[in-house]
């Protein structure tokens, strides 16, 4: 499964924020025999949708999508050189698929800064000089072998012009996923040099209790890492929150002025940057979201369900989340209306689309 890489300096709150991910951790209880990596944390990606639908066909069970972060720690200047832990470092962060930056925007003086000050710009820019920079030895290992590979024709120019084009963007300070965010790299052209700043980018900012509601304070931050997405939260908040039953929380955020806690936020654009989209099954036995890559067909779809689902696959009845709703969860109503639709092989999956699959196997 696809993961995201929690990094960050010394100090900013990445333990406690991942503590508190892990906290809220769904494996125990809906995949009993997945085992779990002591680094791993596995979170539910919320759907308000999935007990609405689990009343409307009588179902306790809910099996919600999930995000799987890894703790990756120890960034440190110099990583890139390949010091000790920096190798380690480097390696964890090429096996994940999305890269989520915790940025330290609290102050604390009893908490000692790595660089003495609170300063978020300078803090990315040193984590990611560092990703740049093994980046950068990555494409200068890489291009002797493509203008020998160029002249043998084994490779095409438009690829080694593409790689150029990520070395200058990378020599000029910037990520590969800032550039290709504006439209000037095209990070298909470069896969297949696993470039780590191609990754796609979450900002998490860990700001003070105070400053949750500072729209002015969360937009300049938001703006210095734009296009990328931020969030912003406050760790040890979010932890406190993950100590409570679920009523409590609520309450806690509701007292905090805020809809939904940082976590969810967080499990949210984390499913949505690593191309991540759901599709729902309601029956008496469960109520499902499933989680597929954006723009798989609906035989792709099935074959998550079950293997021989996508061998077999004859065509899927599809009914929209709204449409269901309307008819309280009635199959036959739904029916009735006209509002199953049947879909046939090369059906693109729409979120919040539910399913049955008809298969022969
Ligand atoms: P890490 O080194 O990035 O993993 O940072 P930790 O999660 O260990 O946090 C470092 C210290 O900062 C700990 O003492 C935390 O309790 C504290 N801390 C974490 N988040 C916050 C926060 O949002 N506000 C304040 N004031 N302290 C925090």
């Amino acid at each position: 499964s696809l993961t995201i890489g929690i990094v960050g300096l010394p100090n900013v709150g990445k333990s406690t924020l991942f503590n508190a991910l892990t906290r809220n951790n769904v494996l125990a209880e809906n995949y009993p025999f997945a085992t779990i990596e002591p680094n791993t944390g596995i979170v539910p990606l919320p759907d308000d949708r999935l007990p609405v639908l689990a009343k409307l066909v009588h179902t306790e069970k809910i099996v919600p999508a999930t995000v799987t972060f890894v703790d990756i720690a120890g960034i440190v200047k110099g990583a890139s050189e390949g010091e000790g832990l920096g190798n380690q470092f480097l390696a964890n962060i090429r096996e994940a698929d999305a890269i989520c930056e915790v940025v330290r925007a609290f102050e604390d003086d009893d908490i000692v800064h790595v660089n003495g000050r609170v300063d978020p710009a300078d803090d990315i820019d040193t984590i990611n000089t560092e990703l740049i920079l093994a980046d950068l030895q990555t494409i200068e290992n890489a291009l002797p072998k493509l203008e020998k590979d160029l002249r043998g024709k084994k490779v095409t120019p438009e690829y080694v012009a593409a790689v150029k084009r990520a070395k200058e963007i990378l020599e000029a300070g910037e990520t590969i996923d800032h550039a290709a965010a504006d439209g000037r790299i095209d990070k298909d052209d470069i896969r297949d040099l696993h470039l780590m700043t191609a990754k796609p980018f979450i900002y998490v900012f860990n700001v003070d209790d105070a400053e949750l509601g500072n729209e002015g304070f969360k937009a300049k931050l938001a703006e210095s890492v734009a296009p990328a997405k931020s969030i912003f939260l406050n760790a040890q908040f979010e932890a406190e929150l993950t100590e409570l039953d679920e009523a409590d929380a609520r309450e806690m955020l509701e007292d905090a002025g805020l809809k939904e806690s940082g976590l969810d936020q967080l499990a949210r654009v984390g499913f949505d940057i690593l191309g991540l989209q759901t599709f729902l099954t309601a029956g008496e036995k469960e109520v499902r979201a499933w989680q597929i890559h954006k723009g798989w067909t609906a035989p792709q779809a099935a074959g998550v369900i079950h293997t021989d689902f996508e061998k077999g696959f004859i065509k899927a009845e599809v009914i929209s989340y709204d449409d269901f709703v309307a008819a309280d969860g009635s199959y036959a109503k739904v029916k009735e209306e006209g509002k199953m639709r049947l879909e046939g092989k090369d059906y693109v999956m729409r979120d919040g689309d539910i399913v049955e699959f008809k298969f022969n196997i």
